[in-house]
Parts: structure tokens; C-alpha cells; sequence
């Protein structure tokens, strides 16, 4: 079974697919980390992000770079953003999630254009929202957690920036795929949401046999 698992930043997404996969016992892929280590790479390599010849060079980054956990920072979540605009760099990370998710037994990818783009047959597609006020609310608490000092109105900047770059960019906008179960965690706990996401795929499972 692949699971095909898409939604803007700090919606949950990346929790849910976690639970997901482990619920279903599945490989579990975040594709955004890849992006990331592209951003990141850039940056190392004293590259333009929004250069697309920078940012494809920057695609064979060392594997060891996806364990390194300065790729979980915001400023380089605002790398990422720049470099996924390139279709060059879209094309050069596709073979690899696509391999991903059609390994034997499938998969759970999260990401921003997995059910539109990258397994557009995946056999079940959650697109996961959230209101901007709950959002950044989540943003913050979690950076507040890990000791990060951050201003709140950076936080909200910062994702609504993202958001319109990756909403508007030409190539594989972020997009609910017309046959994706929409789940919106606006008023719902962690426990909530991914107790909602199971139900939804075992629903979709036996309503497709
Ligand atoms: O999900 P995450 O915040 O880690 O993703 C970082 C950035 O990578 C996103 O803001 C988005 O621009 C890009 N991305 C993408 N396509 C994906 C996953 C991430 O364009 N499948």
C-alpha cells in the first residue's frame, strides 16, 4: 500500500505520517528533508539558492547531510523553499521518491506534491490543513520546546512566505490531488489527528475492495 501523505508546513503532516507508517508498518519517507539537505547543500557550497544551476549542483549532497539536524531549522526550511522552485531540481529528486514508494509493500511519503506529481496512483492520498493561527501557534510552541528564542511574528512571516512560494510556484504547486481525504487538524490534538487519518485509510481501504 503507498501512502501518499501532503499539506503546507506545521499542519502535521509529518506527524501523521510518522504514526502512519508505523500503525501500518510501512518505510516512511519525508521528502522535505530532501529539499533541505538541497538547501543546505547550497548554502555550503557558497551557491545561490535561487541560481537553478546553484541549486542542481546541490542535489548530490552527501547522504550523511539528511542526519544532520541543522536541516530541521527554519532558516534552512527557507532554503528548501527556494531551491524546490527549479524544476531542475524537482526532476533530479524524483527517481528516488518514486523508488521509494513503489518498493515491495509500499510506503508513507509526506511532502508537498506526493499525490499530484510524485505517485500520482498512490492508493491513498491525505491532504492535511490547518488554519494559519493554529499553524504558527504549533511553529512556535515547538520552537519554544527545543529552546530556540523566536519572535512569534517571525514565525508567522516565515510560513506565510513559504507558503505563497509554494503554492504559486509553476511546477508541482502545493495542491490537494482531486481524489485526496482532506483532514483538517485546525481543532485536533496529535493523538486526534493521526486517531482520524488511521479511521480515513481503513475506511478508503475497504470502500475500494
Ligand atoms: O516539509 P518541509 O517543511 O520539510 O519542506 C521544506 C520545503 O521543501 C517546503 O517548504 C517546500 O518548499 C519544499 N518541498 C517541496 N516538495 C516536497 C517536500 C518539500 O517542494 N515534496
Amino acid at each position: 500500500m503507498i501512502i501518499a501523505v501532503d499539506g503546507p508546513t506545521a499542519a502535521g503532516k509529518g506527524t501523521i505520517a510518522r504514526a502512519v507508517a508505523e500503525h501500518f508498518r510501512l518505510p516512511y519517507l519525508d521528502t522535505g528533508l530532501l529539499y533541505r539537505a538541497v538547501g543546505r547543500q547550497v548554502e555550503i557550497m557558497g551557491g545561490d539558492p535561487d541560481n537553478p544551476f546553484d541549486a542542481r549542483s546541490a542535489c548530490s549532497f552527501p547522504e550523511g547531510l539528511l542526519d544532520n539536524p541543522v536541516l530541521r531549522t527554519e532558516a534552512v526550511g527557507g532554503l528548501a523553499s527556494r531551491v524546490s522552485v527549479h524544476p531542475q531540481v524537482r526532476e533530479a529528486l524524483m527517481a528516488r521518491q518514486r523508488d521509494f514508494a513503489h518498493q515491495a509493500g509500499g510506503a508513507v511519503l509526506d511532502g508537498r506534491d506526493i499525490g499530484t506529481v510524485i505517485v500520482p496512483d498512490a492508493d491513498v492520498k491525505l491532504f492535511v490543513t490547518a488554519s494559519a493561527a493554529a499553524r504558527v501557534q504549533r511553529r512556535f510552541s515547538e520552537m519554544r520546546a527545543r529552546g530556540v528564542p523566536i519572535d512569534r511574528e517571525d514565525i508567522a512571516a516565515d510560513i506565510a512566505k513559504r507558503d505563497a512560494r509554494d503554492s504559486e510556484r509553476a511546477n508541482a504547486p502545493l495542491m490537494a490531488a482531486s481524489d485526496a481525504i482532506r483532514i483538517d487538524t485546525t481543532l485536533l490534538s496529535s493523538e486526534e489527528a493521526i486517531a482520524t487519518a488511521i479511521a480515513s485509510i481503513n475506511m478508503h481501504r475497504r470502500a475500494a475492495k
